[in-house]
């Protein structure tokens, strides 16, 4: 329905003399109508001609008319048609089971033609400004999508378009390192080592960026039954060595019994390597990180807990959006890209869990991430 076009009415009574003057008085108001005797005609003519509202005689003989309002609730293309039941006067239980149902108003009988104008121009205002707000919403979607599109296949081919010539520098620069010209130049040495320090950030970018685009896009998760204790002592096993590095003492403190998790084991892999390597990343030297498993009913919460430099208030809230970094000379001091979390976050979501940070500034974080529990006792 356009403003240029008439509304249309379909006005259901089964009685023949109440549909005329229905038909003349909505007539005479320029509006197009389609009348019916019965229910079930009103259900062949609303098929036919989908009208934009429909005036519906309660008391019909075979289906009423809550009946057949209750019949366009269950078509996706009627559902949102505006039904205005004709009632006899102080008919309350009626008018008021009308509404439940899905009626939007009801008209008295005997009407008053300026009665049943006002209510039924008033509706078809109503309907005609939903379907502009739902045309405008498809719009504003469809756009979104399209420019969602556009930056996926934009990060898509930079990233991809940037491998190629990184690799071809950093190939270079090792051999450059090797030639023996410059193994005795301190300074060209160190021009060299400053480059392949640039090299080694954009290729971890291009890297971070290419995996998050990857795992927002690839949402199927390869799943299997884990044990979390043991899935975590894997995970800190190779974290130890660059605790050691810092003198950090890395410890996992298990749950007391077997908790099993539906995972996909290389990404949840991917999320406590992320949460580990941040917190010893942003840990001071000789400091600590503890990983505690607290189980609660139907979900298991891992807490990874680093006595480090703390997170600032207001950052935490925006922490797992990408490139959020904290612009602190001592967090700057670390190499990172800002996407860590991020990919953190999408992963745990798509496990159904949550992540969450709390941090005292200067005395160190805690991220919780918290999971469902796997229920079904299966032998795997
Ligand atoms: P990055 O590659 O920069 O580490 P992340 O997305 O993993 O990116 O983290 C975003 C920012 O959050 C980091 O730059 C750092 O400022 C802050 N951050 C993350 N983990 C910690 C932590 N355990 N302690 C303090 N700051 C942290």
């Amino acid at each position: 329905m356009n403003k240029s076009q008439s509304a249309s009415i379909l006005v259901v009574d089964d009685n023949e003399m109440n549909v005329d003057l229905l038909e003349d008085i909505l007539e005479q108001a320029n509006y197009v109508v389609y009348t019916a005797l019965n229910g079930k005609t009103a259900i062949e003519s609303m098929q036919a001609t989908q009208p934009d509202i429909v005036l519906l005689d309660i008391s019909m003989p075979v289906m009423n008319g809550f009946e057949v309002s209750e019949w366009m609730n269950t078509q996706d293309t009627l559902k949102d048609v505006p039904v205005i039941f004709i009632s006899a006067l102080d008919d309350t239980n009626n008018i008021v089971k009308g509404f439940d149902v899905g009626g939007v108003d009801y008209i008295n009988k005997p009407f008053k033609s300026r009665e049943v104008l006002a209510r039924v121009h008033t509706h078809v205002t109503i309907a005609r400004q939903r379907k502009e707000i739902e045309a405008l919403r498809q719009r504003e979607r469809q756009q979104f999508e399209r420019m969602d599109t556009l930056r996926s296949q934009f990060i898509s081919s930079a990233t991809h378009d940037l491998k190629n010539p990184l690799f071809v520098i950093s190939g270079y620069t090792d051999m450059l390192e090797m030639n023996p010209d410059i193994t005795g130049n301190k300074r060209v040495k160190g021009f060299i080592e400053a480059i392949q320090r640039g090299v080694e950030k954009m290729t971890d970018l291009v890297h971070d960026m290419l995996d998050l685009l990857q795992l927002e896009t690839e949402v199927t998760l390869d799943t299997k039954r884990e044990d979390l204790n043991t899935f975590l002592r894997y995970v800190i096993r190779d974290m130890k060595l660059r605790a050691s590095e810092k003198d950090i003492t890395l410890t996992l403190h298990p749950a007391d019994e077997d908790i099993a998790v539906l995972m996909d084991t290389k990404r949840m892999m991917r999320v406590f390597e992320n949460l580990l390597s941040n917190a010893i990343k942003y840990t001071q030297d000789g400091g600590t990180v503890d990983i505690h498993v607290l189980e609660a009913g139907d979900t298991v919460a891992i807490d990874v807990v680093d006595t480090g430099l703390g997170i600032p208030t207001d950052m935490v809230e925006n922490l797992f959006q990408p490139f959020q970094r904290v612009n602190s000379e001592e967090h700057m001091a670390q190499e990172g890209t800002g996407l860590g979390l991020s990919i953190v976050k999408t992963l745990v979501e798509q496990h159904g869990g949550t992540v969450e940070v709390s941090s005292v500034l200067g005395e160190g974080s805690r991220f919780r991430v918290t999971l469902p529990v796997h229920e079904e006792k299966d032998t795997q």
